[in-house]
């Protein structure tokens, strides 16, 4: 077996196990792999082992992979920052986007959502860390955001998505992970949304255990990143 395989086969194994140890169905949080910096081919060889979601940061390295791979059935995710003059590529390109925080972003990513494409999936993302260097929607501005972008036509608002702060103590790991389900919570029925975007390598069994439905992992199906 190839590292890669072994990497994420252990990623699918811890994945089951924390869904089995919060009570969750087995298979019901979407395993997301996080490819930045990565080549096409170790995409490829990742999708020849079953993954179909990946998740990019920067555009234009994931313009030349998408490229790359357009024979391949891949459900694209944006999960970097957003800046204005990148939002038109951003919705020919992708099928979701996690890192939404304001209005005039989410405006030009709907305007620009090509006609015959279906309408771009979105998460909001929140800074429960309440860092002010930190992206993301302030929690307390969150509900009048999301009432706004649900009324853009060629959005789809699914979710949530939050980058806690680092830490290596699981109960640390807990508290945002708790605030960010909290928020979605608070909108989930009005809204109908599905999706709460949360957990990475190092806090992936924790948040399964606070209600994630989608992780997002680099590192430990990949290895290292090269600085
Ligand atoms: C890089 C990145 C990840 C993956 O992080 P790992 O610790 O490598 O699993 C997840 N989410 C976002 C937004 C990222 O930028």
């Amino acid at each position: 077996m190839c590292p890669l395989e072994q990497r994420l086969n252990a990623v699918r194994h811890r994945l089951a196990l924390a869904e089995t140890e919060a009570g969750r169905k087995p298979g019901s949080v979407r395993l997301l792999a996080v490819s930045k910096t990565q080549p096409a081919r170790i995409l490829a060889a990742a999708y020849g082992l079953g993954q179909r979601h990946f998740g990019e940061n920067y555009l234009q390295e994931a313009l030349e992979k998408q490229a790359r791979l357009a024979h391949f059935e891949i459900t694209w995710h944006f999960i970097g920052p957003i800046q204005s003059n990148k939002t038109r590529a951003i919705a020919q390109h992708f099928h979701w986007v996690h890192s939404v925080d304001r209005l005039k972003v989410a405006q030009r990513l709907s305007e620009q959502r090509p006609a015959h494409l279906p309408p771009l999936n979105i998460c909001l993302q929140v800074n429960i860390s309440g860092e002010s260097s930190k992206s993301g929607v302030a929690p307390d501005e969150l509900a009048a955001l999301a009432q706004q972008i649900a009324a853009l036509p060629h959005l789809r608002l699914r979710g949530l998505m939050a980058i806690p702060a680092a830490s290596p103590d699981p109960e640390q790991q807990r508290r945002p992970l708790a605030r960010l389900r909290e928020c979605y919570l608070a909108l989930q029925a009005g809204f109908g949304l599905d999706t709460l975007s949360m957990g990475m390598s190092d806090d992936l069994a924790a948040a399964v255990a606070e209600g994630s439905t989608l992780v997002r992992i680099g590192t430990a199906i990949f290895g290292a990143r090269k600085p």
